[in-house]
């Protein structure tokens, strides 16, 4: 706790004083440049990884970054991207998973789940996940290349549940909207986008719009 209060005193103190003219624009309203779908993760941080301002991203973030599929669930994940999208018209939604993601982990370990059914339980929204495993990558023995493999199915999973989203599939058909999955890599700070004419996780190519990866 003290670690936290120290922060905010410093942020007080001296980033609020360089940044206030920024705040004061912000008092009348947010216009994102993007939504940000993660994980809780205590490593992945999207505003120092994206070197965003307050104001730029409207982030959602839970347990392995997962979206429960519409309309099966009434969930603060549908409302969050409903508004995101309705009201505050963002042009991109990233989804984005890390290595290393211990909800994914849990996911293919269910015996680390035993005495906590309310993980579990979320983690059922993942289940597609762990049946493209099992089908696809059955053969992948290897404990850190299957985590790794599930953690960009996941994301490409979690991907198609914001599509089933109608706000979603209405902005995406008025080309308003593009839906990007990622993976961030934070031991190397390296970022992979998903490329559909690849059908593969590339390095985030800086020379094309974002709206086309
Ligand atoms: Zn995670």
């Amino acid at each position: 706790m003290r670690k936290l209060l120290e922060g905010i005193r410093q942020f007080q103190t001296d980033v609020f004083r360089h940044k206030q003219p920024l705040f004061e624009r912000l008092h009348k309203g947010q216009e994102p440049v993007a939504m940000f779908i993660t994980c809780s993760d205590s490593r992945v941080v999207p505003n120092l990884l994206a070197q965003a301002d307050p104001g730029d991203l409207f982030v959602l973030r839970n347990a392995g970054n997962l979206v429960p599929p519409y309309p099966t669930h009434t969930s603060g994940e549908a409302a969050t991207i409903e508004y995101a999208v309705r009201v505050l018209r963002v042009p991109d939604i990233i989804v984005c998973g890390h290595s290393q993601c211990g909800a994914v982990n849990a996911l293919l370990d269910r015996s680390s789940t035993e005495s906590l059914p309310a993980v579990r339980r979320w983690l059922s929204h993942a289940e597609r996940t762990l049946e493209i495993m099992e089908s696809s990558y059955g053969d992948l023995t290897d404990p850190a290349e299957r985590l790794s493999k599930a953690i960009e199915v996941n994301v490409l999973v979690q991907m198609l549940n914001v599509y089933s989203q109608p706000s979603v599939v209405a902005a995406v058909q008025r080309r308003e909207l593009a839906v990007h999955a990622w993976v961030y890599h934070f031991e190397i700070g390296q970022v992979r986008a998903f490329n559909p004419d690849t059908e593969t996780f590339e390095p985030l190519c800086f020379e094309e719009e974002p709206a086309s990866t």
